[in-house]
């Protein structure tokens, strides 16, 4: 999705990190990062694991976009250039071990552990933060909770989610250009001295995208839940998100888009 740069202008060092899906590098330059997004896709807290060829630069590609889109408008992210197809140089932030969900539409885990119906619109967005914790699966947080864990302060709280909520109203509105639905997504946060930065990714492993004209599902539930080739589905999506699609059938025809809760799964 990116051409290789002839000179990188950061070399990668020692390894710092290895998550589920992405390895984090040290660099020759002081503050900066390499991510490269790796071809493993996992589900279940990592119950269910595969190797995906061209997975990361799918991800990777995606993630870059939208972080270049985002600070256009003003959305300050760790992004600083693709370096090749996987590998992304950051800032190095100080990560805040929270997930910060927002949520346009009832799906996922909100519909298994709350009375909410599958596709029910909400509005406002829903703004669910859980504690990044593999071994504790990740339990959902209250404001209180942050606070009294000492993981943000109330002022960074209201910054995260007023920046979350800017950020879900420009992906939602880059997407449905696409004839994609937001239906939710993942936000990690991070600080470099008092600034609060955007880290990690935004790509199909983190978002949940419904197609608005069939409902279908164009993320990793594809993965989860057995739904389909879940690389074609990648590469599709992302070829439609960054634009480089031909406009959709539903474009063309300015047809109106199905209600979500016609959505058939
Ligand atoms: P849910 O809580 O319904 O499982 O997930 C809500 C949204 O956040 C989905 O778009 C999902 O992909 C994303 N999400 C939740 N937890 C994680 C996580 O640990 N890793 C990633 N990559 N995405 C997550």
């Amino acid at each position: 999705m990116y051409e290789k740069r002839e000179r990188p202008t950061v070399k990668q060092k020692k390894l710092l990190y290895t998550g589920k899906a992405k390895s984090v590098y040290h660099t020759d330059v002081k503050g900066t990062l390499i991510v490269e997004f790796r071809d493993d896709i996992t589900a279940f807290d990592g119950g269910r694991k595969d190797t995906l060829k061209n997975k990361g630069s799918y991800n990777a590609g995606v993630s870059a976009f939208f972080f270049s889109r985002l600070e256009k408008n003003g959305v300050k992210t760790h992004f600083l250039e693709m370096l090749d197809g996987n590998r992304m140089a950051v800032r190095e932030l100080s990560m805040i071990p929270l997930e910060v969900i927002v949520r346009n539409l009832a799906a996922g885990s909100i519909v298994r552990n709350y009375p909410f119906r599958e596709g029910m619109a909400l509005k406002p967005p829903v703004i669910v933060i859980d504690y990044k914790d593999d071994s504790r699966h990740d339990p959902m947080l209250n404001d209180d909770l942050i606070v009294a864990l000492k993981l943000a302060t109330p002022a960074e709280l209201r910054k995260i989610k007023a920046i979350a909520l800017k950020i879900n109203t420009i992906l939602s509105t880059l997407l449905a250009k696409q004839g994609i639905t937001l239906v939710d997504f993942k936000l990690e946060f991070g600080r470099q001295g008092k600034t609060i930065y955007l880290g990690d990714e935004i790509s199909m492993d983190s978002m949940r995208l419904w197609d608005k004209k069939t409902g279908e599902s164009l993320d990793k539930d594809v993965y989860r839940f057995n739904k389909g080739d879940v690389m074609t589905t990648y590469n599709r999506v992302a070829a439609r998100i960054t634009n480089k699609a031909k406009p959709t059938a539903s474009k063309k025809k300015a047809a109106a888009p199905k209600t979500a809760s016609k959505r058939t799964r």
